[in-house]
């Protein structure tokens, strides 16, 4: 039995990929059911790592249904309100970037699944090997043996511990997160500044974006270097609509210290148990952590299908790409974070969109 820990976006799209292929697995997650917790906001799915996941999965029809093409708009400005780019998706626009609600996300995924793959309910606690696998303890006492065990059990993973002992460190920034809810219904102008896509604000020192997502929920975040002072004005010395987009907020502020794994973290060879997804190279949140975690899923899911009845074999095919791929993007994600800050982030994120203008 191949015991997959965590039913987030790498988890599940292992276990259909391995369905696709007519093997078995099962996923153990800790939330008691699908409806346990609100998903969160918007993914968007890249052609070539998301989306090429979810076509491995045979979900790409499912995808494109639910698929917000409009999502991919962007406004950019600075923080006394200068508009800097505005970007409106064309309705016949390639699907380079479409957005996805979470929860839409991981619906598909769910229904794409035999009844029972998914044990709700399940803490993994922990593991130890025995003879061509694993045996895994649960928070609630029960066992199961495995032939591999894999840890999709994202950024705080306990499964990681198995075959590495590093350790995700705070990355010195944190993002502060809200949200303003039917928002066409109860802020309408405000709605209509953040229009159907991505709303980013650069400032000096920090930035804020806000995102439409398919229910007509707008998410909020700012972002800022070191630990926020929430008690102080956050956005002093903005434009005065901007801060009402903040102060708009009907949710409860969320506070995320960014935490990161090292970049080009690898481990020796386990036999029986791999990691992917954020359990195996978390990262700062600049778009990447679903697309790769979906990635590594399909990659090791056709990797188990190639290499019938040696699951050692398949893991060996899987881990040093995912490795190299994860520590190459991780590199990407840790300058795109740094291009977000400074007091010129406004203009060097205007560049990267626009590399052809030169100021
Ligand atoms: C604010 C924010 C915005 C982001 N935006 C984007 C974006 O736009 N695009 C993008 O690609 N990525 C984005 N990311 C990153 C993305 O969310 C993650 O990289 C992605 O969810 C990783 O998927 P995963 O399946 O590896 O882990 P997760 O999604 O974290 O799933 C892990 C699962 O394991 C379960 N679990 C944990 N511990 C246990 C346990 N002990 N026993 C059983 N189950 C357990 C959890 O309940 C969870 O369901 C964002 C992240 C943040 C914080």
């Amino acid at each position: 039995m191949i015991a997959i820990i965590g039913g987030g976006p790498g988890g599940l799209t292992l276990a259909r990929v391995l369905h696709v292929h007519g093997i078995d697995a099962a996923v153990f997650e800790r939330d008691a059911g699908p409806e346990a917790r609100p998903q969160g906001g918007m993914l968007d799915l890249h052609t070539d790592t998301g989306q090429a996941a979810l076509r491995t999965a045979g979900l790409e029809r499912q995808f494109l249904a639910v698929a917000r093409r409009e999502g991919q708009d962007m406004r950019l400005l600075d923080h006394t309100g200068t508009l800097l780019l505005q970007e409106d998706t064309p309705d016949d626009a390639p699907l380079a970037r479409p957005e996805i609600d979470r929860a839409d996300l991981r619906d598909l995924l769910l229904a794409s699944l035999p009844v029972g793959t998914v044990r709700w309910g399940s803490v993994f606690s922990h593991a130890a090997p025995r003879a061509g696998g694993y045996v895994v303890h649960f928070a609630d006492g029960s066992v199961v043996e495995c032939d591999l065990l894999v840890g999709a059990d994202g950024a705080n993973s306990q499964v990681r511990s198995l075959v590495t002992d590093a350790k995700p460190v705070y990355g010195g920034s944190t993002t502060l997160d809200s949200a303003i809810h039917d928002a066409d219904r109860t802020q309408p102008e405000l709605a209509a500044m953040v229009g159907r896509g991505n709303y980013w604000v650069f400032g000096p020192d920090r930035h804020l974006a806000a995102q439409r997502n398919g229910d007509g929920t707008i998410r909020l975040g700012i972002s800022l270097q070191g630990a926020p002072d929430l008690d102080s004005d956050l956005l002093d010395g903005w434009h005065p609509q901007i801060r009402r987009l903040w102060a708009a907020r009907d949710e409860p502020i969320v506070v995320r210290p960014v935490y990161v794994l090292p970049v080009g973290l690898t481990w020796p060879r386990r036999p029986g148990v791999t990691l992917l997804g954020d359990a195996a190279h978390l990262m700062p949140p600049v778009g990447e952590g679903a697309n790769l975690a979906m990635l590594d899923a399909a990659d090791l899911g056709r990797a188990i299908a190639a290499h019938p009845g040696d699951l050692d074999a398949a893991v060996a095919d899987y881990e040093p790409a995912m490795l190299s791929r994860a520590a190459e993007t991780a590199k990407r994600s840790a300058a795109v974070a740094e291009l977000l800050t400074g007091p010129d982030a406004a203009h060097k994120v205007l560049r990267f969109f626009q590399p052809q203008v030169v100021d």
